[in-house]
Formats: structure tokens, C-alpha cells, sequence
């Protein structure tokens, strides 16, 4: 299968796998956070020594990128390591390993997230919600968005769990309903520092900098964690450029990579992108990348912890390198979710008189 994915690349394989938080304690974060993002740090490791024993060369994206576009050629397969949204327990947990290791990485960093206290909207919804469960609490509908019991009916009724309730409904609706919600069901569960998850901080700039001067790499990730094809032209070229700037004035380097936010772009984004000194885009498409292919639609694999859990329940060799092989792609049994989306570009002048000045606001967009 890998000679056959070899062929059909263009010669070699390139593998981009992007994670979010690497953590100590798997088991202990699995009660409290949402589970697709997690892996543990010692699954983590290995997954860098499978990656190397699949035939895979650890490298960065700038190199990839270098290969695709035929500026050299590589001598094996690559495989880059991503990491999206800046959380802190990639510093802790995943930096010591790689840099150990050797390997390289990027982290793509939502700017107005780091350095602060706040928690991204799906990791505050993922917590309220376990509080309604946990405190078998009915919420009064009267008194909530309109569409919370599209999302809270399937929970409380047991159909769905709260993570694939919470995915099915972050991928259909846009920040302002989620934040909506999130204020309603605050105010109904009765306020307090509970409410708002302990878990799920974001790096300082300190951090990114200690790890910048080791040489790893960051790219940009929104300000806000903002799906853009959501959005309004000036908002795309703000959230893409300040963005970019911000983190070049933080850190010293130069940024030239952008990770979609919830894996969505269209050629309005991309346009921005180009014309701006950026080099690459990645999304969360689960497709083998091609040399010769577009640098603006690299395609990704989204890994956690159970993409390598066999039958048994327990950590398996052969499943992680069936994984970094893409033996389901091949066999098409997996069937990725394509992130290009129709973008009807519209300024925000013509945003604010056709839908009021509210719809043209730039609200905070935080899905995973
Ligand atoms: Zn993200």
C-alpha cells in the first residue's frame, strides 16, 4: 500500500498529521475534555518512532512544501508534525519529546488567544454541557437560543454523547449561536468558576518564544479562531494579516503558514493568503498530497489517542502503522471531509445594510 500511495504522490509520500494536545494523564483528561483532541504524551512518542520506522523522514514544512513544488527532492517519505490552536500542553508534553527526538513542528497559534486566560468556545460548551449531565439539569428552552435543543435534545435524551453532539453542531453553526448558548446555559446553571473549564489553556508568548528559539515553527491561526468563509472580505484580510504580524512581533520569525480554522477555506481565503507572504494553508482533509499539488490545500491527518487503540482496547503497533500508511484511504474505507466551501464574499459595509450592523460585527469563531 505504501509503494502504491508512493506512486500515485508523485514519487514520494507526504503526510502532514496534526494533533491538538498532547497530555500526561490520558485517562484522567478523557472525564473532563473532548475526547478527539486528545493524545497522550507516551502515545505521542510513539507515534513519531512509528512514523520513522514506517520509512517517513520527521521534517518540517518548509520542506515539504519545497518537495511538492519540485524546488528538491527528498530522499524518503515525510511526514510533518502539526499542531493546531497553541495549547499549552503541546510546551509541556509534546515539546520535551521532540526536542529530544529531533523533530521538527509547527504549531499554528489563534493570536488572540495566546498569552491570555480565555478558553476556546467548543472546550467552554463541552464543559457545560457535562455539567447539565452531570447535574441531571433541565434546561427551561424558553430561555435559551433557539437552536440549543437541536444540540442539547440529543444529549439529555441519550442519543449522541456531548462530543458528537457538540462536532455535528459546531460544523453547522455559526460563533454567535455558540456564544449565545454558552452565556444562556452559564446563567441557567447559576454562575461560579466552575463553569468555565480549568483545562484547555492556550501558551504565553514566552513559551512559543523558548520554543522558536529551538527552532520550531509557528504559523497562523486567526485572531480569533475564526472560520473565514464565514466571513466578510475585510474581516479575512484582518484575521489572516494581524494574525500573521502578531506573531512575527512577538516572536522575530517570519510567518509564511496558516491553518484553516475547522479545516474550511475557499479561493477568496486563499487569494488573501498568496498575496500576503504566506506559502502554504493546511486543512483537515484526509487525502494523500501529491507532489506537483496545490500549497494552499495541504492535506492533513487528524490523529488522538484512539486512532491507535486495536481490539483490545490497548496500544497497537500494527493499527498506528496501517494509520501512517493510510491503509483505510486506500482501501477507501475512510471518507474525509472535504473543507472547500462557497464563499460569498461580501465587504462589511454591505453586510451591515443588508443584515444589520450585529451580522456584520466580527464575532470570535472557536470550533476545533
Ligand atoms: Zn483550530
Amino acid at each position: 500500500m505504501a509503494a502504491w500511495r508512493r506512486a500515485q504522490s508523485g514519487g514520494r509520500r507526504i503526510l502532514i498529521v496534526s494533533y491538538h494536545r498532547v497530555v500526561s494523564d490520558f485517562t484522567g483528561e478523557l472525564q473532563r475534555s473532548i475526547p478527539g483532541l486528545l493524545i497522550s504524551q507516551e502515545t505521542f512518542r510513539k507515534h513519531l518512532e512509528e512514523a520513522h520506522a514506517a520509512g517517513y523522514e520527521l521534517t518540517s514544512i518548509g520542506d515539504a512544501v519545497d518537495v511538492m513544488a519540485g524546488r528538491r527532492t527528498a530522499r524518503k517519505d515525510l511526514c510533518v508534525v502539526t499542531f493546531d490552536d497553541g495549547y499549552r500542553d503541546v510546551y509541556r508534553y509534546a515539546y520535551p519529546v521532540l526536542k529530544q527526538m529531533g523533530v521538527p513542528a509547527i504549531t499554528y497559534l489563534p493570536t488572540a488567544f495566546i498569552g491570555t486566560d480565555k478558553r476556546f468556545n467548543h472546550d467552554r460548551l463541552f464543559h457545560l454541557l457535562r455539567r447539565v449531565q452531570e447535574r441531571r439539569f433541565r434546561p427551561l428552552y424558553d430561555a435559551l437560543p433557539a437552536a440549543s435543543l437541536e444540540l442539547l435534545g440529543p444529549i439529555l435524551s441519550g442519543q449522541k454523547t456531548v462530543s458528537a453532539a457538540l462536532d455535528d453542531f459546531i460544523g453547522e453553526h455559526p460563533t454567535r449561536v455558540l456564544t449565545d448558548i454558552i452565556d444562556a446555559l452559564e446563567k441557567q446553571l447559576g454562575g461560579g468558576a466552575d463553569l468555565v473549564p480549568e483545562q484547555g489553556d492556550v501558551m504565553n508568548w514566552d513559551e512559543v518564544r523558548r520554543m522558536a528559539q529551538d527552532g520550531f515553527e509557528f504559523g497562523a491561526h486567526t485572531l480569533g479562531h475564526t472560520v473565514l468563509t464565514l466571513e466578510p472580505q475585510e474581516v479575512v484580510e484582518r484575521e489572516i494579516l494581524e494574525s500573521k504580524r502578531t506573531i512575527e512581533r512577538e516572536v522575530g520569525i517570519t510567518v509564511r503558514d496558516f491553518a484553516y480554522c475547522n479545516g474550511w477555506y475557499s479561493d477568496e481565503v486563499i487569494r488573501v493568503l498568496s498575496a500576503n507572504g504566506f506559502r502554504s494553508g493546511v486543512t483537515t482533509e484526509d487525502f494523500p498530497n501529491r507532489i506537483g499539488g496545490d500549497p494552499f490545500t495541504l492535506k492533513r491527518k487528524v490523529l488522538w489517542e484512539n486512532f491507535s487503540l486495536g481490539m483490545t482496547g490497548d496500544y497497537s503497533s500494527s493499527l498506528t502503522a496501517c494509520q501512517f500508511d493510510d491503509c483505510f484511504g486506500v482501501l477507501g474505507m475512510s471518507h474525509p471531509v472535504p473543507g472547500r466551501r462557497p464563499h460569498h464574499i461580501i465587504s462589511s459595509a454591505m453586510a451591515n445594510s443588508i443584515l444589520g450592523s450585529e451580522a456584520a460585527a466580527s464575532p470570535v469563531k472557536e470550533v476545533p
